[in-house]
């Protein structure tokens, strides 16, 4: 009996949209390449990224923190392979996770390269075999890989991308990373924190593009007080691995000036590229935009019927929870229903100390679009739960239409942003006005007070400030 629905590919896009496929009666099928199931997210992105991240936090928390607290532990020291093998015991339990998930929901699983053979088919390719599953429906959930520098040829022992640098055997005395985005900053104070020199090469003028430019420039200043080595406007040209050290030549973006830096390891983080190879997109005639991306409708749908895509293999932010919702969404529009993703509610968050976390538009983009906006801020200085734990570093920034008080954007940067941005996010899915966060009890004594004192900002009545 055909299935009703092939997912290629088990990331947070494919495993959720199996998952909920599953949830409405569908007999589903999942196929992947790799051996473990969880996609880049589970696997080398996300849960790796954040172990080390936690890890080295509490390092960090250990030298600075401690002894101010009163915590005696003598000199602590890393331990790096049982740091690694912390890390790796985390990304298996999620990894089985799904397998679990799989079995819970009666979802058959194929391990092996997936590839569209004609319309209704998928041919698994598996230890030299094929087999071929029929089915009504195919989700294209294949997502993306490392995005590569010409010239630089990436080796992942000396030259690493993320999925190098989240297994390196030693702490780099020196590190040189390209491209401030957020992958290079979470991986940069991951091995500042343990030990190593870091410096980071951006082309752009300025770190973390595209998310609100105030909140980045003091997030710059924070991280350069922590000792990342910042150079903006410039790029690194070619790495010379001819010497124990890589010699990395630099230049001014716009040409010009050029010099040497020397590291142990460069990592190269500029970017994420959809990934379709081996897929048959061009014999099944589905198409790509200009970026290699599969092009879908606002249903998730190919030009070819009974063929859709999600994720990051899709336009649009590359990040696990986008890759989710679309995962549900596809299921539901499968099944008949009306699933939606809001587009416009998608938060985004940089795991580093501080964390920064944001949803709906920055400054920049309302300036740009010519909307009138009130601004409300709180510093965390102010707060008293940040005051009393010495994690005063940030602020709180809700963006309000001028007009009707609703909520456009909300900004911070702090620590456990991240989890504080989910409130936001509530609150602009239910199109809350900034009153209506300001009037909302929260907890005292919390950093989410720090939410409701910026929306009291908003009219400027912020009581502690
Ligand atoms: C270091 C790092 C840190 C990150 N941190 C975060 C974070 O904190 N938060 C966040 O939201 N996002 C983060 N991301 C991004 C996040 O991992 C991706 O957005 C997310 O994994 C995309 O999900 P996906 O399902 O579209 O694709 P993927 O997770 O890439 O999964 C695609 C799967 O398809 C399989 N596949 C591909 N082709 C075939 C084929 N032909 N046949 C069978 N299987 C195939 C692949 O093996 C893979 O398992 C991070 C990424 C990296 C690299």
């Amino acid at each position: 009996m055909p299935y009703d629905l092939i997912v290629i590919g088990s990331g947070p896009g494919g495993y959720v949209c199996a998952i909920r496929a599953a949830q409405l009666g569908m007999k589903v099928a999942v196929v992947e390449k790799d051996k473990t199931f969880g996609g880049t997210c589970l696997n080398v992105g996300c849960i790796p990224s954040k172990a080390m991240l936690h890890t080295s936090e509490l390092y960090e928390e250990s030298i600075q923190l401690f002894p101010k607290m009163g915590i005696k532990i003598g000199k602590p020291e890393v331990d790096l392979p049982a740091m690694m093998k912390f890390k790796d015991e985390g990304v298996d339990g999620n990894v089985k996770g799904v397998a679990f998930l799989f079995r819970k929901n009666k979802i058959d699983a194929f391990q092996g390269i997936g590839r569209l053979a004609a319309a209704g088919k998928v041919e698994v390719k598996a230890d030299g075999k094929t087999e071929t599953l029929e089915t009504k429906a195919i989700v294209i959930a294949t997502g993306s890989d490392v995005a590569r520098l010409r010239g630089i040829d990436i080796d992942e022992k000396r030259i690493v991308s993320s999925t190098g640098a989240l297994v390196l055997g030693e702490v780099p005395q020196r590190l040189l990373i390209v491209g401030a985005g957020v992958i290079g900053l979470e991986l940069g104070s991951v091995w500042r924190r343990l030990g190593a020199q870091v410096v980071v090469v951006e082309f752009l003028d300025r770190i973390l593009p595209g998310m609100d430019s105030e909140v980045c420039r003091q997030f710059q200043r924070l991280l350069e007080k922590q000792g990342i080595t910042f150079k903006l406007a410039s790029k690194v040209t070619a790495v010379d691995k001819s010497n124990a050290r890589l010699k990395a030549t630099v230049e001014a973006a716009a040409g010009g000036a050029v010099e040497t830096i020397e590291a142990d390891i460069v990592l190269v983080s500029i970017g994420r590229v959809p990934f379709t190879e081996g897929l048959g997109l061009e014999d099944a005639g589905v198409k790509k935009d200009n970026r290699g991306r599969v092009i879908v409708d606002a249903h998730y749908a190919t030009n070819v019927p009974g063929i859709y895509a999600i994720g990051d293999v899709i336009a649009g932010p590359m990040l696990a929870h986008k890759a989710e919702d679309e995962g549900v969404a596809v299921a539901e529009i499968i099944a008949g229903q009306a699933g939606h993703v809001n587009y416009d509610v998608i938060p985004n968050v940089v795991y580093t100390f501080p964390e920064i976390a944001s949803v709906g538009k920055s400054e920049d983009e309302l300036k740009e679009a010519g909307i009138a906006y009130n601004v409300g801020k709180f510093p965390f200085t102010a707060n008293g739960r940040a005051k009393v734990n010495h994690q005063t570093e940030g602020f709180v920034k809700i963006l309000a239409d001028a007009k009707t008080d609703r909520v456009l954007g909300v900004h911070i940067m702090g620590a456990d942003a991240g989890n504080m941005i989910a409130e936001a996010a509530v609150a602009m899915e239910f199109g809350a006005a900034s009153e209506d966060i300001a009037r909302t009890c929260h907890a005292h004594p919390t950093l989410t007070e720090a939410v409701k004192e910026a929306a009291l900002a908003v009219n400027k009545r912020a009581i502690s400030m």
